[in-house]
């Protein structure tokens, strides 16, 4: 079996981005913690990498991306799905966390761009994760 990919679209800067994102996020004691788990894994690989993007900008949409959203700082559980894990280890897991660590200002719905940024950075950490890049 080869690299598990899940191709991001546009490759140029907001892959640049994301490389650097992860790579600081890597630095941090508290979000370098973060793992998927066995029943994570299977659940990806039963569903696939492109259902799994779905899901990612679904909880996007109706968990982060309003300008106030409902129960912030508290709307993104420790376990229960793939993408929750992922939203901890990327610092998207509420506007706190990712005004603090992406400059997306808290206060104001995430525009487009902001929502596939995002999204793609959830999937490039999931993605590392299953290729056991991350050690
Ligand atoms: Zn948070």
């Amino acid at each position: 079996m080869g690299m598990i990919r899940w191709s991001v679209v546009s490759l140029s800067i907001t892959h640049r981005n994301i490389r650097q994102q992860l790579a600081a996020l890597q630095r941090s004691g508290f979000r370098s913690k973060f793992r998927l788990k066995t029943v994570d894994r299977t659940y990806i690989a039963q569903k696939g990498m492109d259902t799994i993007a779905d899901h990612a900008r679904q909880f996007v949409d109706t968990r982060v991306a309003d300008a106030f959203p409902k129960n912030d700082g508290r709307q993104t559980p420790m376990r229960g799905h793939p993408v929750f894990i992922a939203q901890h280890a990327t610092a998207t897991c509420c506007r706190k966390c990712m005004q603090k660590w992406h400059g997306i200002k808290k206060g104001r719905a995430l525009n487009e761009t902001e929502r596939t940024f995002v999204r793609d950075l959830i999937m490039a950490w999931i993605e590392r994760q299953l290729n056991d890049a991350f050690s």
